[in-house]
């Protein structure tokens, strides 16, 4: 096989460390679900995932899909693998989910660049129940921590809405990758709770209480709440006035989205 040089514009960092292969299939969850691989590059994750799933692969590289349609000519044929040549995220824009007939887990190694992105859209996709995903470290703490942590932040809090189970699988060094990036690298796991879904309007109102982090909440919360409505809903939900935006936990920021944006609402309507 020729030698692939790997393309900067598509995040190409592949992985070649087996110990963290096998940390990604030991965490892969004991279900019937299919798996859907964004990125499957040279194949290498890709090998180990049809030893134990029915595998579909979204590649945007149309040089790779040569490779990848002779490393894995067998899976093709026995229907074990499919191979779709798309950005993904376009793909997402016109479809509502990766997989129209059933369940799936998301297992990538992501391109970092749409990383973030790449996560929120599986939240939002109905029939993605589990997601196992390499990322930058310093994102996937972003989606891991927990009330209080100083990376707390509208991710962690879409994250702990959305699941009530997630982790840190390992820690990645750079020189686990051909290329190696430049920082350090994370693979995280996420179980979705099918039932919650995020409507948009509250990703907008975390983002605001989260504009300025190291600012107090009520800060924030001023650019869409008057002083009173602040001060009302802190004294019925019982929170100290100088509270900052990582110390409020999830429930809490439900609470105040409830009672001030939707109840305030429903009273002009
Ligand atoms: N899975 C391989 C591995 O573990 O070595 C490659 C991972 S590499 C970090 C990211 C992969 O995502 C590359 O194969 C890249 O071409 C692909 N990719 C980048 N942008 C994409 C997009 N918008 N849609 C689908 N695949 C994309």
């Amino acid at each position: 096989m020729e030698k692939v040089i790997a393309k900067k514009k598509f995040g190409q960092n592949f992985l070649k460390d087996k110990t963290v292969l096998n940390k990604i299939i030991e965490a892969m969850p004991k279900n019937d679900n299919i798996v859907i691989e964004i990125g499957p590059g040279l194949g290498d994750l890709t090998s180990e995932l049809v030893k134990y799933k029915g595998v579909i692969a979204y590649e945007v590289d149309a040089d790779l899909l040569g490779i990848l349609q002779e490393k894995f000519s067998k899976e093709i044929s026995s229907q074990k693998f499919k191979l779709i040549h798309t950005d993904v995220l376009e793909f997402w824009e016109k479809n509502i989910t990766l997989y129209g007939q059933g369940k799936y887990d998301l297992i990538a190694n992501l391109p970092y660049y749409i990383a973030t992105n790449i996560i929120l859209k599986a939240f939002d996709d109905i029939n993605c129940e589990n997601i196992i995903v390499m990322v930058q470290k310093e994102v996937g703490d972003k989606f891991i921590a927990e009330v209080g942590d100083s990376d707390f932040c509208a991710l962690s809090v879409l994250t702990k809405t959305i699941s009530s189970y997630s982790k840190t699988v390992v820690v990645v060094p750079p020189s686990s990758f051909e290329p190696a990036p430049k920082v350090d690298s994370s693979v995280i796991y996420i179980k979705k709770n099918l039932d919650i879904s995020l409507d948009n309007e509250y990703k907008k109102f975390l983002k605001v209480a989260f504009s300025a982090p190291r600012k107090k909440l009520s800060k924030n919360l001023s650019a869409l709440l008057s002083k009173e409505e602040i001060q009302t809903v802190y004294q019925v939900l019982d929170i100290k006035n100088d509270i900052r935006p990582h110390e409020l936990s999830p429930s809490l920021y439900r609470q105040i989205y409830n009672k001030v944006i939707i109840d305030g609402r429903n009273k002009r309507s």
